[in-house]
């Protein structure tokens, strides 16, 4: 980690990817998380906190704009009870996503992590008490990073990350810790953009009768036939609605 002493401006570099969001106490400021990276680590464990889809629906329509490559990083596996569990992952590796499973307590998958993110500038981003920098000391441990508790009761996690911090590791990667985010708002994200972004539900919209069709109250839509066709599990297209919803 760079010292903080030691910290200057040299020069501002024009911004070729950048993850934002609205200020969560003023929405209408942009908020950019990072910039000019190449890979954005959804980090999301599978218990302890329980995983939420919803909120990474909402990183990879924010990844996507971001113009980083979204990567998708399941920590925790080593609290997997039965394969059922990761089913709810299944959409994301179907639309090309990268998913890795992985366990910052058994090392398990960290080979992986390591490939996928060697040479890149990446940027860990998720709910507070995922792993994150549990991760981080796992990829490097001469970091020696302090993770957080979990609270028992709620196994939601504390924000022991405060601020961002930029690491370098020996595979040559870069990687920057954020502080856990509990609710990730969209910044400048229209609800009709919102189609477009979920790609397992777009490729039905082929068959709508309007181009603009929202895949909601429209007679002939496609995407609501292949739901009722099965083509659809209902979890996406309700996981489409929430966010159009919240939008609007
Ligand atoms: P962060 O807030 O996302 O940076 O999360 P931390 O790295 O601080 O970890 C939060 C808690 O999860 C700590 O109690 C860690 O010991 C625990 N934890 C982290 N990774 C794993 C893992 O792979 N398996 C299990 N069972 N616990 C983990």
């Amino acid at each position: 980690m760079i010292a903080l002493e030691k910290r200057r401006i040299v020069r501002v570099l024009p911004r070729r990817t950048s993850l934002s969001r609205p200020d969560p106490r003023n929405p209408n400021l942009e908020r950019v998380i990072a910039a000019n990276i190449d890979i954005i680590a959804n980090v999301v464990s599978l218990r302890q906190p329980p995983l939420r889809t919803g909120l990474i629906d909402r990183y990879l329509i924010a990844i996507e704009r971001s113009g980083a490559e979204p990567l998708v990083c399941v920590n925790k596996v080593d609290l997997l009870e039965s394969a059922s569990d990761l089913d709810a992952l299944q959409p994301y590796a179907q639309m090309g996503v990268p998913v890795v499973l992985c366990s910052a307590a058994t090392g398990a998958g960290l080979p992986e992590l390591t490939n996928a993110l060697r040479d890149k500038v990446c940027v860990f981003s998720g709910h507070s008490g995922v792993g994150k920098t549990s991760l981080l000391n796992a990829l490097d441990p001469d970091l020696h990073l302090t993770t957080g508790d979990l609270s028992t009761a709620t196994h939601t996690g504390r924000h022991t990350t405060t601020f961002s911090s930029l690491h370098r590791l020996p595979s040559g990667a870069t990687i920057i810790d954020t502080p856990g985010i509990r609710e990730f708002g969209l910044w400048s994200i229209q609800p009709a953009d919102v189609r477009r972004y979920f790609r397992d539900l777009a490729q039905y919209a082929v068959s709508c009768a309007f181009s603009n069709c929202t895949h909601s109250h429209e007679q002939d839509c496609g995407v609501k036939q292949a739901l009722a066709d099965g083509l659809i599990p209902p979890a996406r297209y309700s996981a489409y609605r929430r966010i159009v919803d919240s939008l609007v």
